[in-house]
C-alpha cells in the first residue's frame, strides 16, 4: 500500500451526515435570496493578486499575512485564491458592466481562503455566504441588507445573535478622525504593543480593535469617529438606525467596531454571538462607496456583508436547533435477484412521483440475506420498508412493512400494494401524506 494522503491543514473534508446540514443551510439561504430579490453569482476561486491588494488595501490582516498567492507556474501571472468575495464580485460587476442599466442585488455562496492559524471557527479554507446591493446609495439599503441576516437567523431558529452598528463616515472624517487617533496613542506610545506600534502610521483605525487586555483603557478613551462625522454622514446613519428601530430590530452602537477591510466608509456592522468563544462574529458587513471605482469601475455605491458558514453551523449545533433529517422514505429489499427488474421498475416510479427510495445494492453474489437486508433498511432511517417477495410480485403485489413505529405504540402491519397503481399510494409513504 502506498502512504496515506491527508488533506491539507486547516482545510476540512465535509462528509455525510454533516453534509446534510450545510445543504439543509444553503437551501435556508436561497430561499431567503429569493424572498429579497437577491440573484446567485459566481466567480472564479482564484483572482489576479493585484485585485485583493488594490481593494482590501495593503495594510490589513489579509494582504500582510493571509493570503495564499503564487506565481503560476506558466507564464508567472501573480494569483491568489480569494481570502473573501467582494473583490471578486466588484471585479466582475465592473468587467461586465453590470451596473449599466441601474443598481444590482447579489449573492454568492462558496469557499474563501486565508493562511491563518487554525482554531475552533477559525480554518484556512472556510465559506461564506455574502449579499453585495451595488448601485444604491440610500441608508434603505444599507438597513435592507442589515435585515436580511436577521431574516437568516429567524428561518435558522437562532436567537442569541445581537447587532453591533457603526459609522465610519466619510474619507475626509476619517483623516480628520486620523490625526486626532494618532495624536492620542502617541502621548500613550508606552502602553502600545508590537503591533500597534506598526499600525499607528498605517492603519491606527485598526489599533481599535486590538484584542490585547493591556491596551483596552487606551482604546476606550480614544477620540470616537462618530464625533467627527458631518452632517451628512450623521443623517445617513440616523435614517439606518430608523428603519431599524421601525421593526424592532436591537442594536448597539459599538464605536470600535472598524472591520478589516479599508474599503469600507459609512454603515458598519457585524453578527455577535456570545456563544462561540473569541471566535463570536457570524457576520459582518458595511458599506463600500468607494471600491467600485478603485477596481476601476466607474464610481457607484454598495453595501454588503458576509457570513462565516462554519461559525453559523456551530452556533446551530451550540443553540441546540434540530435540522431535518435526510432519511429516505423507503428501501427496498430485494430478496432475490430476479426480483431485481421489478424493484427497480417501482423505485424509479417512486421517485419520480418525489419520494427518497434506496434500492438494495447487491454483491457479486446477489443481494445477500433478508436478515442482512432489514438491518440495512433500519440503519439507513427509512421509514418503510419495500420487500419484493416472489409470492407478492407473482401477483403484482408488494409488502410495504412500516419501520418506524409512533412512541408507545405497536408498529403498524404491513401492507400489499399493487405495483401497477405504485403512482397512486406514493404519496401515503411521504412524511406529509403518511397514513400507515
Ligand atoms: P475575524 O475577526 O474573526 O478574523 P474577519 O473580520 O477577518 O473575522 P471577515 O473578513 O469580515 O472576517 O469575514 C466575514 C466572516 O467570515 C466573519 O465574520 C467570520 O464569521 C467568517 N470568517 C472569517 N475568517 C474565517 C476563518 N478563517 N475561518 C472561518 N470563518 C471565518
Ligand atoms: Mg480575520
Amino acid at each position: 500500500m502506498s502512504e496515506k494522503l491527508q488533506a491539507v491543514k486547516g482545510m476540512n473534508d465535509l462528509l455525510p451526515p454533516d453534509s446534510a446540514r450545510w445543504e439543509w443551510f444553503e437551501e435556508t439561504v436561497r430561499a431567503l435570496m429569493r424572498r429579497y430579490g437577491y440573484a446567485n453569482i459566481r466567480t472564479p476561486i482564484v483572482e489576479p493578486t493585484p485585485l485583493f491588494v488594490r481593494g482590501l488595501g495593503e495594510v490589513t490582516d489579509i494582504v500582510e499575512k493571509e493570503m495564499y498567492s503564487f506565481a503560476d507556474k506558466l507564464n508567472g501571472d501573480e494569483l491568489t485564491l480569494r481570502p473573501e468575495g467582494t473583490a471578486g464580485v466588484v471585479r466582475a460587476v465592473v468587467q461586465h458592466n453590470l451596473l449599466y442599466e441601474g443598481g444590482k442585488r447579489l449573492f454568492y455562496v462558496g469557499p474563501m481562503f486565508r493562511h491563518e492559524r487554525p482554531q475552533k471557527g477559525r480554518y484556512r479554507q472556510f465559506h461564506q455566504v455574502g449579499v453585495e446591493a451595488m448601485g444604491f446609495a440610500g441608508p434603505d439599503v444599507d438597513a435592507e441588507v442589515i435585515l436580511m441576516a436577521r431574516s437568516l437567523w429567524r428561518d435558522l431558529g437562532l436567537t442569541d445573535v445581537r447587532l453591533e452598528l457603526n459609522s465610519l463616515g466619510q474619507p475626509d472624517e476619517r483623516r480628520a478622525h486620523r490625526a486626532a487617533l494618532i495624536a492620542h496613542f502617541e502621548a500613550h506610545a508606552d502602553v502600545l504593543d508590537e503591533e500597534a506600534k506598526r499600525r499607528l502610521h498605517s492603519n491606527p483605525l485598526r489599533i481599535l480593535d486590538t484584542k490585547n487586555p493591556a491596551m483596552q483603557a487606551v482604546v476606550e478613551a480614544a477620540p470616537k469617529l462618530m464625533d467627527f462625522l458631518g452632517e451628512v454622514s450623521l443623517k445617513h446613519f440616523d435614517s439606518v438606525r430608523a428603519v431599524l428601530d421601525a421593526v424592532g430590530q436591537p442594536y448597539r452602537i459599538n464605536p470600535r467596531l472598524v472591520r478589516g477591510m479599508d474599503y469600507y466608509n459609512l454603515t458598519v456592522f457585524e453578527w455577535v454571538t456570545d456563544r462561540l468563544g473569541a471566535q463570536g462574529t457570524v457576520c459582518g458587513g458595511g458599506r463600500y462607496d468607494g471600491l467600485i471605482e478603485q477596481i476601476g469601475g466607474k464610481a457607484a455605491p454598495a453595501v454588503g456583508w458576509g457570513l462565516g458558514v462554519e461559525r453559523v453551523l456551530a452556533l446551530l449545533e451550540e443553540s441546540g436547533v434540530q435540522v431535518p433529517a435526510l432519511v429516505p422514505d423507503a428501501y427496498a429489499i430485494v430478496p432475490d435477484a430476479a426480483a431485481l427488474a421489478a424493484a427497480t421498475v417501482t423505485a424509479e416510479l417512486l421517485r419520480a412521483q418525489g419520494l427518497k427510495v434506496v434500492l438494495h445494492a447487491g454483491g457479486k453474489d446477489g443481494p445477500g440475506s433478508m436478515k442482512s437486508q432489514f438491518k440495512k433498511a433500519d440503519a439507513s432511517g427509512a421509514r418503510y420498508a419495500l420487500v419484493f417477495g416472489a409470492d407478492e410480485l407473482a401477483q403484482g403485489m408488494v409488502a410495504v412493512k412500516p419501520l418506524r413505529a409512533e412512541a408507545g405504540a405497536a408498529p403498524a402491519p404491513q401492507r400489499l400494494l399493487a405495483l401497477a397503481e405504485a403512482a397512486r399510494w406514493a404519496a401515503e409513504l411521504h412524511p406529509a401524506g403518511a397514513t400507515a
